[in-house]
C-alpha cells in the first residue's frame, strides 16, 4: 500500500507532467473504484487546466484554474503512469467501448486494470492503473474542500507545523497502545504501519505503551513523545527523499515502487538482531489491531 512518502512522490510527478496543461479528453472504463465515479466526471474535467497539486494525507488533490478539485486516492494498488507524446502514437488505438487500455504493454494486465485515462493538450496520456480498485476519485468545488467527508476528519499533517505539545494534547486521557493512536487520522495522517514501526524503535518506546502515559501530569509532552514527533518526521522526511531521488523518468510516477530503500531497522525484520547500537535484542512480530508490529523488547520500554 503506497505510503505518505510514497504518495508524496507521485505528486512531485504530477506536478512537474500537469501543472499548466489542459485535459482535452477522459476515458472511463468502469462505474467506479471504492465509490462509484462522480456524475459527469469526463466532462466536467475536459477543458480543464491543472493549477496544481497538492496532497492531504494520502489523498491527492488536483486543482484546476477553473475552481474544481480533482481528488486521487491510490487505495491499495493505483498508480499512474505517464506517457510522454512521442509514445503515444507507438500504441493503435482499440475499440473505445473496450475495457483494456491500448498501453497494457507499459501499464501491465495486458490494460485490464487501466480504469481512468487522461488526454492533455501537448499530446501525453496519464493512465490509472488500480488491480485492487481500492483506490477513490472525486470532483468537487474547492469552496467546499472543507466539508468533504473523506477529508473534513483529517489530524495534523505531520511535516507541517506539528509539535510535540500538539500530540500531547491528542494523547491526554487514550489508554490505546501508542502503535494504534499513531495509525488514527484523527491523532495525525498518513504515518502508515511501517513508518509508526520504525519511529517508535528509534525512539526507543514501546508499541504497546498506553498513549497517555506519554503525556506529563502537567499536560506538556514527555520527553519520549518529543522523540517520538521528532522521529516521525525524520523517518517520513528520509523515505521522501529517497523517493524524490528516483524520480528521473516519468515512469517513477507509481504507487507500487515499494517501500523507498527498504532501509528498516525493524520492518519486517522478525528474529533479526536489533541493530541499535549497543542492543543485543532480538526483533519480535506481535499484532495489534490486525497489524504486524515490529519491536525490540529489550530496548523499546
Ligand atoms: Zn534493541
Amino acid at each position: 500500500m503506497p505510503e505518505l512518502p510514497e504518495v508524496e512522490t507521485v505528486r512531485t510527478g504530477l506536478e512537474q507532467a500537469w501543472v499548466g496543461r489542459t485535459i482535452t479528453q477522459v476515458t472511463l472504463r468502469r462505474a467506479g473504484l471504492r465509490f462509484p465515479f462522480p456524475d459527469r466526471m469526463e466532462q466536467r474535467l475536459t477543458g480543464q487546466t491543472i493549477a496544481q497539486v497538492r496532497r492531504r494525507a494520502k489523498y491527492l488533490l488536483i486543482d484546476t484554474t477553473d475552481g474544481l478539485v480533482f481528488l486521487s486516492h491510490l487505495g491499495m494498488s493505483g498508480r499512474y503512469t505517464l506517457i510522454t507524446p512521442l509514445e503515444v502514437p507507438r500504441y493503435s488505438e482499440v475499440d473505445a467501448s473496450s475495457k483494456h487500455s491500448k498501453f497494457g504493454e507499459l501499464t501491465g494486465f495486458e490494460g485490464r486494470h487501466d480504469h481512468m485515462e487522461f488526454c492533455f493538450d501537448d499530446g501525453s496520456v496519464a493512465v490509472y492503473t488500480d488491480p485492487r480498485r481500492f483506490g477513490i476519485a472525486d470532483l468537487f468545488e474547492r469552496a467546499e474542500e472543507p466539508i468533504q467527508s473523506l477529508l473534513e476528519h483529517l489530524g495534523p499533517e505531520p511535516l507541517e507545523n506539528w509539535t510535540a505539545q500538539d500530540a500531547a494534547v491528542r494523547c491526554q486521557g487514550k489508554r490505546s497502545p501508542i502503535k494504534t493512536t499513531l495509525l488514527d487520522q484523527r491523532f495525525v495522517v498518513g504515518v502508515g504501519n511501517i513508518y509508526a514501526c520504525e519511529a517508535l524503535h528509534r525512539s526507543g518506546i514501546s508499541p504497546t505503551l498506553p498513549t497517555h502515559k506519554l503525556v506529563r501530569k502537567d499536560g506538556k509532552p514527555t520527553k519520549a513523545l518529543s522523540d517520538l514527533v521528532e522521529h516521525i518526521k525524520d523517518v517520513l522526511k528520509a523515505a521522501i527523499a529517497v523517493g524524490g531521488s528516483t524520480l528521473n523518468d516519468f515512469a517513477a510516477v507509481d504507487g507500487t515502487l515499494g517501500y523507498f530503500g527498504h532501509h528498516f531497522q525493524v520492518y519486517g525484520r522478525e528474529d533479526g538482531p536489533c541493530l541499535k547500537e549497543g542492543c543485543n535484542g532480538t526483533i519480535e512480530r506481535i499484532v495489534q489491531s490486525n497489524r504486524s508490529t515490529f519491536l525490540c523488547p529489550r530496548c523499546q520500554k
